[in-house]
């Protein structure tokens, strides 16, 4: 399985340095303590591969991670919010990035938004589902730290989100359930995100 040859690249945080814009890639989206580090981790059966994201000062930049063999194939980790408070200019300088990096990266095939089961669709996650659909591009929803509910709480809460989704979306936005702790759902996630890739 490519995905858990993933390893670190490099993290941008100006349009020049990213990559060059001719393969695949999809971007991993979540507010902070959601659980999307260690979402990526048990997605690339990794311990510790997310944890250079959350080094302080590496908040505003987009932190690739590549799949090899290939050299064009790439997991995308943005930021998460909630951290420390940024001044106002260094925000606006990073939502302008972020917004032309979802408007013009051709790479771009897809976005998993990693939510909190208990805590689905804020406005941070609504805003970036947004990004990638008024795009044109697919959005997976990752509920997870399911098991901290109940079976049937999980799958109510699931047909709610898919349910929000569908008003808002259509069919645009896909969702499941997700454990990093127990690993559900790692193979579902896999499969959306491969298939992006087209690995
Ligand atoms: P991030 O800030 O979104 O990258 O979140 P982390 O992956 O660092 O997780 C935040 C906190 O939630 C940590 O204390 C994790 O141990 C915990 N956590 C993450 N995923 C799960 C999960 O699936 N189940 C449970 N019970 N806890 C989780």
């Amino acid at each position: 399985n490519p995905l858990i040859r993933a390893q670190y690249l490099l993290a941008a945080h100006t349009p020049a340095q990213l990559p060059p814009d001719g393969g695949f890639e999809v971007a991993f989206a979540g507010r902070s303590n959601a659980g999307k580090s260690s979402a990526l981790n048990a997605i690339c059966q990794q311990n510790a591969l997310a944890r250079v994201s959350k080094t302080p000062g590496r908040t505003q930049q987009l932190v690739f991670f590549e799949l090899p063999p290939s050299t064009d194939r790439f997991l995308v980790d943005l930021p998460g919010y909630g951290y420390a408070k940024v001044p106002k200019d260094l925000q606006a300088h990073w939502q302008a990035f972020l917004d032309r990096y979802f408007r013009t990266r051709e790479a771009l095939k897809g976005l998993v938004v990693v939510m909190d089961i208990r805590h689905p669709l804020k406005e941070y996650d609504r805003q970036m589902l947004g990004y990638a659909v008024s795009r044109g591009l697919p959005a997976h929803a990752i509920l997870t730290k399911a098991d901290k509910l109940s079976r049937g709480a999980q799958g109510t809460a699931l047909l709610e989100v898919r349910k929000a989704l569908k008003a808002e979306h259509g069919d645009a936005v896909t969702a499941q359930l997700f454990s990093g702790e127990s690993k559900l759902g790692v193979d579902e996630a896999r499969r959306v995100i491969e298939g992006w890739l087209e690995l």
